[in-house]
């Protein structure tokens, strides 16, 4: 699912795109819309886009293949429910002492961290944060060529 499969918001998809053509995306992005703007697909897709093994290029502006397994795998997020309520049921299975003090995330890629809101409440959690701030200055390995 290439970037021209992203139906709606053309100059915002164009900018993006342009800012990876030109190597000056930013270390933070926010998306905002209301429901179903298309944030979370949007989100995968420069996920995808930043992570391509095999990137390759539609009407002159960076794009992602779609079948590498950087982009398969972060592709796998894209059913949110369906991953959400298998770390849910994860969570459930988990022992009484464990359950409360285990937070909920999707990650089928190791660079791509998905925080979904927390069941009961549907609130992010303290928790949740505090392994970002944890993890988001690692770095992804460097991998042979
Ligand atoms: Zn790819």
């Amino acid at each position: 699912m290439p970037f021209s499969d992203f139906h709606g918001n053309p100059e915002t998809i164009h900018r993006l795109r342009d800012m990876l053509a030109r190597e000056r995306f930013p270390h933070a992005v926010v998306l905002a819309g209301g429901h179903g703007a298309g944030k979370y697909t949007l989100a995968l897709m420069l996920a995808q886009a930043l992570n391509c093994l095999a990137p390759t290029t539609t009407d002159g502006l960076p794009d992602f293949c779609g079948k590498c397994a950087n982009c398969t795998r972060i592709g796998q997020a894209e059913d949110l429910d369906a991953r959400f309520a298998e770390a849910v049921e994860t969570r459930e299975n988990l022992r009484e002492t464990d359950k409360k003090e285990t937070r909920l995330f999707v990650q089928t890629h190791p660079d791509v961290l998905v925080i979904p809101p927390d069941p009961p409440q549907m609130m992010i959690k303290v928790d949740q944060v505090r392994r970002v701030i944890e993890t988001i200055y690692y770095r992804p390995p460097i991998l042979p060529l």
